[in-house]
């Protein structure tokens, strides 16, 4: 007999604690984030630091979608920045590598843990991107399960022998913006979010783990410069970023790439009922759009 979750397609955690986490704007002068309230935050586990500035300090999350009863695991909180108001288009190139190899450190830690199966990075920036404190931070939830959701788009990613961003097909069905030696920015043919791009590695990648250091700093310049053609776009864009990752251990096998959405409206009710994106921009308009800023750019 097949369960309610294979019928209906559902994976959800519950995790009751997160609803009393706080709600913090532009000008709360309590945000834990900041360096003024440093000692409010219980722990720190990692920092990284460049030239005298944080760029990544990794704390436990006061308000985990983990938990001993729901799905277990860790779930840590990246504040990249102690300048309340500080863009993540205004951090330097070398700001961003630091903080994305900080990002694969506490990956490869996670990944000591024998009972973590799945890690999911991301970061959401403004409130339309789902953020509950304007301060720029990341998350990170390492699971000891695989969500039943991601099972099921591996399931239909790889079968046989052929990983589709490794093949051709893939790239007759994107459009391609920029290209790098190790990494390539990609508009996918079917966006489910307006402006929707998507940071390719080269070489096949099983997780963020597997990245070398020269891929990730490619990266880091990237979604820096991606980030500045969103704000050209539109200033108000909120934004996710997330590291769309295989199962650590390998059982399914995946490309990593990276995943980056601009949220200027909501989802609604159509989506909700059909999972299908009623987009108000053709993808390829706005790749035409994207590639003429970043060639006035960075010619
Ligand atoms: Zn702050
Ligand atoms: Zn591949």
């Amino acid at each position: 007999m097949r369960r309610f979750q294979e019928v209906f397609n559902r994976t959800s955690i519950m995790a009751p604690r997160r609803d009393a986490r706080p709600f913090i704007d532009e000008e709360d002068s309590s945000c834990p984030f900041c360096l003024a309230n440093k000692e409010c935050l219980e722990s720190i586990i990692d920092e990284s630091w460049q030239e005298g500035e944080l760029v990544a300090r990794f704390v436990p999350n006061r308000f985990p979608a983990t938990s001993k009863e729901g799905v277990k695991g860790l779930h840590d909180v990246i504040i990249d920045t102690e300048y309340h108001t500080k863009h993540p288009k205004d951090f330097t190139r070398v700001h961003w590598e630091t903080l994305l190899l900080s990002i694969q450190k506490r990956w490869h830690q996670l990944m000591t843990r024998p009972e973590i199966e799945f890690i999911q990075v991301f970061k959401n920036y403004g409130t339309k991107a789902g953020a509950s404190i304007s301060h720029s931070h990341w998350q990170i939830i390492a699971l000891e399960e695989i969500p039943y959701s991601m099972q099921q788009k591996y399931l239909v990613y790889h079968q046989g022998e052929n990983c589709y961003l490794c093949q051709a097909q893939h790239r007759k069905d994107g459009i391609l913006v920029w290209e790098d030696a190790d990494i390539e920015v990609w508009v996918p043919s079917i966006p489910l979010f307006p402006y929707e791009v998507w940071f390719v590695p080269k070489q096949h990648r099983q997780h963020y783990g597997e990245l070398s250091a020269w891929e990730i700093k490619t990266l880091g310049k990237l979604i820096k410069y991606l980030l500045e053609v969103y704000h050209q776009l539109n200033p108000q864009g909120d934004f996710n970023i997330c590291m769309m990752s295989g199962d650590v251990r390998g059982k399914n096998p995946y490309h990593f790439y990276i995943q980056l959405v601009m949220r200027i409206g909501h989802i609604a009710g159509f989506e909700i009922a059909t999972n299908c994106h009623i987009l108000s921009i053709e993808p390829r308009t706005y790749a035409e759009e994207m590639k003429k800023i970043l060639k006035g750019m960075y010619k």
